[in-house]
């Protein structure tokens, strides 16, 4: 149990009314543990997945070490750049730069965030106005310092933000270009969900004895979150999705696709048989992915369907359920994705559809996050068993998308009309038309899951 209080830890007052007026009472763990850390000005190494605080473990000590330099002149020789924030994507950026601005709301302190996608130009002027604190994506702030539009010389922090997402995105090169720019003379912080290899060479080379904090076991997973497995045929998983999604339980969810193209067809599928939802993947506009995110937090969309990529950094708070359509070949993107349920220690539930080409993959998932998670074999009943598009092995998306029948929604579908609703004692309908999986014991769908009769 943590009892240490944001005072204990010595932060200055103004930056505890920002605290308090966000409603924080007591610092998560890894709060606890990193801010005396970088307070003292070592170099740390945080194994902390999203969701535990991790932002203002490392905010809350920066903008207390920048207090001196705050300055209400409106010169921006006063306001140079002191502290870098590199993260991995823009959804990431905006969401650790809303932080610092919140946590900073009482100080002279400015911030500002650069990510790519957007005219460079628009950011140029902010820029120029001077801040203290940059929140960037490597590829943008690398085009900002080759424009010349900011001075990094006087960077005095540098924090890496799921640094093992940016190995993953291929930022290798670009962090090191940005790291041989920066001070020498300088603290540096680097949060990770998992700490691979990769990851210790990248401290090794750019980190100076760092203090290594662990917040939960590295590559596990979150407690608070139920987990849970749905062995289902690939043809079934549309089915089973809108079934999930019907339940009592699944107020809002966010559905994790493997692919963009997969993302925007169920999308369109799920709206077209009433259930709000919308897609965000790489395709989408950054306009078009912030009005989803924004639609979503405001409770306007019930679901939101979302690749890897484009949910890193989507903080939502009290998200209770995260489902894996189809689960990720790489196994910390499930670390990741559940990540996005049971934050700051709500509790959540995410479950993954798995098919049987997919269970190779839960099983280095299972190993990773050293669990085995619950299965159970999914049966829907028979009116709702008949596939909206001919079932086939999970080949490549894109080999399906071009051969497989247009996704077709029957002109009657019985499911949506007839409530399904099985009962403790009665046997489930488990008769199928033929299909590949012969052997599929019967299950029923929890009743946790059962359509709620209109
Ligand atoms: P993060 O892991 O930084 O993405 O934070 C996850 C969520 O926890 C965010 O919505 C934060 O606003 C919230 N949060 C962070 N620290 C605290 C705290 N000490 N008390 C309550 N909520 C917090």
């Amino acid at each position: 149990m943590n009892t240490v209080s944001f005072a204990d830890l010595k932060l200055a007052p103004q930056i505890l009314r920002a605290l308090t007026e966000s409603g924080y009472t007591t610092p998560t763990p890894v709060q606890a543990q990193a801010i005396p850390v970088v307070l003292e000005g070592h170099d740390l190494m945080a194994g902390a997945q999203t969701g535990t605080g991790k932002t203002a473990a490392f905010a809350l000590p920066m903008l207390q070490k920048l207090l001196p330099h705050a300055s209400s002149s409106t010169s921006p020789a006063k306001h140079p750049v002191r502290a870098l924030i590199l993260v991995p994507t823009r959804e990431l950026a905006i969401q650790v730069e809303e932080s610092v601005k919140t946590y900073a709301k009482h100080t002279n302190l400015r911030s500002l965030v650069v990510f790519g996608g957007v005219d460079i130009k628009t950011q140029t002027p902010h820029l120029k106005t001077g801040v203290e604190i940059l929140v960037a994506t490597p590829g943008r702030l690398l085009d900002h310092i080759e424009q010349k539009t900011v001075q990094l010389n006087l960077v005095q922090m540098l924090v890496l933000d799921e640094a093992d997402r940016m190995l993953d995105m291929g930022f290798m090169p670009a962090l090191k270009r940005i790291l041989a720019l920066l001070p020498r003379q300088r603290q540096s912080l680097m949060f990770s969900a998992t700490f691979s290899n990769e990851i210790k060479k990248l401290s090794e080379d750019f980190m100076n004895y760092p203090t290594l904090i662990e917040v939960a076991r590295s590559n596990a997973s979150a407690e608070n979150i139920t987990q849970k497995v749905y062995l289902v045929d690939h043809a079934d998983k549309h089915q089973l999705l809108a079934q999930l999604l019907r339940g009592d339980d699944a107020k809002q969810a966010i559905v994790f696709t493997k692919t963009k193209l997969t993302a925007s067809r169920l999308a369109k599928q799920l709206q077209r048989e009433g259930v709000s939802a919308d897609a965000i993947h790489g395709d989408k506009s950054q306009l078009e992915r912030m009005q989803a995110l924004d639609a979503f937090k405001q409770g306007k969309i019930a679901v939101l369907i979302a690749t890897d990529v484009a949910a890193r950094g989507l903080d939502i708070d009290s998200l209770p359920m995260v489902i894996n359509y189809e689960i990720p070949h790489a196994a910390e993107d499930y670390v990741h994705r559940i990540g996005r349920t049971g934050r700051a220690g709500a509790s959540g539930t995410a479950i993954s559809l798995v098919s049987p080409e997919e269970e190779k993959y839960l099983a280095d998932i299972e190993k990773l996050i050293k669990t085995q998670i619950p299965k159970e074999r999914a049966d829907l009943p028979e009116h709702a068993a008949k596939p909206l598009r001919a079932p086939r092995a999970e080949h490549s998306e894109r080999s399906r998308e071009h051969h497989a029948p247009a996704p077709k929604k029957p002109s009657h579908d019985p499911w949506f009309d007839k409530p399904y609703e099985p009962s403790a004692s009665a046997p489930a309908p488990v008769k199928k038309p033929a299909e590949p999986s012969a052997n599929k014991p019967k299950a029923q769908i929890p009743a946790l899951f059962v359509r709620r009769s209109s």
